[in-house]
């Protein structure tokens, strides 16, 4: 019985060495160094490149690209900069080429850096301005909602706050242009919108647009038939795509992501001339592109999904999932701007959400205790101090920046902490060749500087403002409301308009603000403006006291109620 049972271990034993035969080890990339970052900078060298006969792409001027299809009358042009500044320049240069008046521009999506030049490419012709359905609301929740944080994680990620010197690229262009320099943002709103696909005439040429979700959910790309030239926006450049970005994002949906890719592929393309980096010609390396691609982010998916059903929990799957060498080793898909690790979280969290199923991490310490107690276990806070400082001496600036957040915690104004974090921070962002987490770390060091200053690289100008629509302002006014200065308050106010038809019934109600988009009875207080005027009051560009007293604002029943309503929101 005994000799069965170990012939039975035996078989099991040799089973499992067979089975183990069989596995190849994923081999891995080499490791990128800051000198490769340096050298990715000539994809970025200033070029109008002409892609084909008529298609034209300025590269190197903006973050991303602008694109100019000539017809014989007209024009299309394709993201238009993020600046009016940076649309001039590129403008000028098209100009040259085919003075045109534009008849129609394109967004491919609604991030600022393809559509913020808008304006200049409009003066004189007014052109229909095609996008997706969406991207009006994801224009206005960047400008309403997010903007604080959006913004200040954006000015970090992209250095925007750093010398210009320290900015080597941005990975998918040369620098952010928004917010630098005075720039001016000129936005126009989409006229013409479209949920799936739309076909249209434009310049003499047919032009299909496909939504393609991906980079973002508004994404769309363009194709134009008859040249066999398409136009993917941002979901294909040539770093390893931004499946996650650090700035913040909604989920981005790598499975829609792939599809959005294998339809461009069974289009077979000619020309691939992407809103970022360089353009690619030729229907096979096309073809051999856009599938290593998508294997990459098909990859990235369902292995981080395979990993999350054995139990690892975010961390440990960012630890492990690397590229295999076959992928990684593509010019196209090195961590010049996503990693796959940022990627992998990114999917545990679109599927599982925040949670990483640890009961440790269910109800935590608070983190000043947690701080407290971890000085405790070093002896006291000096030798806690000690371990950080060693840490930073022997090169390992993570371990000591990790310490300097427990160091903090405890004593949040020590200044010989403060120059420990900020010189571990300037170590990480010395190794870091990827340009997004480089900036993040040297950003984040500047900042703890006395005299650092960092801009709204996002905050409107008025113009922005007034083609910004009322409705989306309004949302923006919930997520202002201060509790500690509402929450005895009850008022109900009711806005209309001397220019349109439109009313909004407020109630601020013990630290919530509804808003409904008609005439209640029973408000307090009536207010009475032009749209614009309101619009400019409530984001702070004109003061409230002086549009009272000019009689911008026109107010009936209580003013004490304005004023108090006004006084339980941020600004
Ligand atoms: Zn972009």
């Amino acid at each position: 019985m005994i000799l069965i049972v170990r012939l039975i271990k035996l078989l099991v034993i040799l089973q499992l060495f067979l089975s183990c035969s069989e596995t190849t080890i994923v081999e891995s990339t080499e490791p990128q160094t800051p000198e490769d970052l340096i050298a990715h900078s000539k994809e970025f060298r200033k070029e109008l490149i002409t892609v084909t006969d008529g298609v034209h792409v300025a590269v190197g001027y903006a973050l991303a690209n602008s694109i100019l299809i000539e017809g014989e009358k007209t024009n299309i042009v394709i993201d238009t900069t993020g600046t009016e500044e940076t649309a001039r320049e590129v403008k000028a240069l098209f100009d040259a080429i085919n003075p045109n008046p534009v008849e129609s521009i394109i967004y491919t999506h609604n991030h600022a850096d393809h559509t913020y030049g808008a304006t200049v490419f409009a003066e004189g012709s007014s052109p229909d301005i095609y996008a997706h359905s969406t991207t009006e609301i994801y224009l206005s929740r960047v400008i309403g909602i997010l903007r604080p944080i959006i913004s200040s994680r954006s000015n970090r990620m992209f250095g925007n706050a750093l010398p210009k010197e320290q900015v080597e690229n941005n990975g998918i262009g040369p620098f952010l242009e928004i917010g630098r320099d005075g720039r001016k943002p000129g936005l126009l709103y989409p006229t013409k919108t479209f949920t799936d696909q739309i076909e249209f005439e434009a310049a003499g040429h047919k032009i299909q647009l496909f939504h393609a979700p991906g980079e973002t959910n508004d994404q769309l790309f363009v194709w134009l038939p008859e040249k066999k030239a398409l136009f993917p926006g941002d979901n294909f450049y040539k770093t390893f795509p931004n499946l996650y970005t650090i700035r913040g994002t909604p989920y981005r949906d790598l499975v829609g992501w792939v599809n959005s890719i294998d339809m461009m592929r069974y289009l077979e393309p000619e020309y691939l001339v992407p809103s970022h980096t360089r353009p690619i010609v030729g229907k096979e390396k096309i073809k051999t592109l856009l599938t290593t691609y998508r294997d990459a982010i098909q990859f990235v998916h369902d292995q981080t999904v395979r990993l999350m059903n054995l139990g690892l929990d975010p961390n440990e799957i960012a630890e492990q999932l690397v590229l295999p060498k076959h992928l990684g080793d593509s010019p196209y898909l090195k961590e010049f701007y996503g990693t796959p690790a940022w990627s992998a979280r990114n999917v545990f969290s679109g599927y599982l959400g925040w949670f990483d199923g640890n009961p440790s991490t269910l109800k935590p310490l608070p983190l000043k205790d947690e701080a407290e107690k971890m000085i405790q276990l070093s002896g006291d806070w000096d030798s806690l101090f000690k371990v950080a400082e060693d840490a930073f001496l022997t090169d390992d600036f993570q371990w000591s920046l990790q310490l300097t957040d427990y160091l903090l915690r405890s004593r949040p104004d020590d200044q010989k902490t403060k120059l420990l974090r900020q010189s571990a921070l300037e170590g990480l962002g010395g190794q870091e060749s990827n340009p997004n987490s480089r900036y993040y770390y040297l950003s984040s060091a500047a900042q703890l500087d006395e005299n650092y200053q960092e801009n709204d690289i996002l905050l409107p100008s008025l113009e922005v403002i007034q083609k910004y629509p009322i409705e989306s302002m309004m949302e923006t006014l919930k997520v202002n409301v201060i509790p500690e200065k509402s929450l005895n308050k009850n008022i109900q106010l009711l806005f209309t308009f001397t220019d349109s038809p439109k009313s909004f019934s407020l109630f601020l109600r013990r630290g919530v603000l509804e808003v409904q988009p008609y005439m209640i009875t029973g408000s307090s207080v009536q207010i009475k403006s032009s749209e614009n005027d309101l619009k400019a009051i409530l984001s702070g560009v004109k003061s409230l006291p002086i549009s009272l007293v000019n009689g911008s604002l026109k107010v009936e029943g209580s003013r004490a109620d304005l004023l108090s309503f006004f006084s339980s929101l941020r600004n």
